[in-house]
């Protein structure tokens, strides 16, 4: 299970990831889009790491401000999406325990499949449109297949980053049907989506921060 420091920390750690890959998340987004998914994904989780002294009573609270801070800061699609994700996961939080502070493997797979369903209403993609989606869906699936064998928090974490690392390689030979690569029809095949990236990489920093 997760506690709210370590759910802050995981934003710490996605932050660090972000700025690691900025540049290959900016240059996949040059080929495919217009060169900046690096530069925004930047922009917010800087802002997201300014949170870092407030006081969280709790994960929903902490993970609600986040989604909030990201829709703000980001200017492309990118914002509004992962904002999103973050607003409906910290819903599904408040809505599963009483006490926040401990976040379960169960509940935190049900706070994934939340803000994964809040992308999808957001955006109206579907698995194959080529974006962050298909980095999620795998990742959702095979969480919850772990969870179901048995598996604890960290391996079904393993299981989820694993599959969304491979759905994300999985988008390169896509044609993209949504989002600004969908302009380039047939072009964009070849290239993997910059948001499917940017996404295993949150998964990637959860799996690094909770054990
Ligand atoms: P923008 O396209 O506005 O410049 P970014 O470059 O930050 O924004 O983000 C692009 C990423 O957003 C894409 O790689 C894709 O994964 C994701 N995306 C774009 N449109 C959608 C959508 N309708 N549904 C889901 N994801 C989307
Ligand atoms: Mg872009
Ligand atoms: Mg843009």
């Amino acid at each position: 299970s997760a506690t709210v420091e370590q759910i802050l920390k995981w934003m710490d750690d996605y932050a660090v990831l972000i700025r690691r890959h900025a540049a290959d998340l900016t240059e996949l987004d040059r080929l495919i889009g217009d060169a900046d998914h690096g530069a925004n994904m930047q922009r917010g989780m800087e802002a997201v790491l300014k949170l870092e002294g407030k006081e969280f009573h709790d994960a929903s609270t902490l993970l609600k401000r986040v989604g909030m801070t990201l829709v703000s800061s980001v200017g492309g699609s990118s914002g509004p999406l992962y904002g999103t994700f973050f607003i409906r996961m910290a819903a599904a939080f408040a809505a599963e325990s009483e006490d926040q502070k401990l976040i379960s493997a169960e509940t935190f797979g049900k706070g994934l499949h939340a803000g994964v369903e809040g992308i999808a209403a957001r955006g109206k993609a579907e698995a194959g449109d080529k974006t962050m989606l298909d980095a999620w869906y795998p990742a959702l699936a095979a969480y919850d297949k772990a969870l179901a064998e048995g598996k604890g928090f960290h391996d079904s974490l393993e299981a989820a980053v694993l599959a969304a690392e491979q759905g994300a390689e999985d988008t390169i030979p896509m044609v993209a049907h949504k989002g600004r690569a969908s302009y380039l029809g047939e072009r964009s095949a070849g290239v993997k989506d910059p948001g499917a990236a940017s996404s295993a990489l949150l998964l990637r920093a959860a799996f690094d921060t909770f054990t």
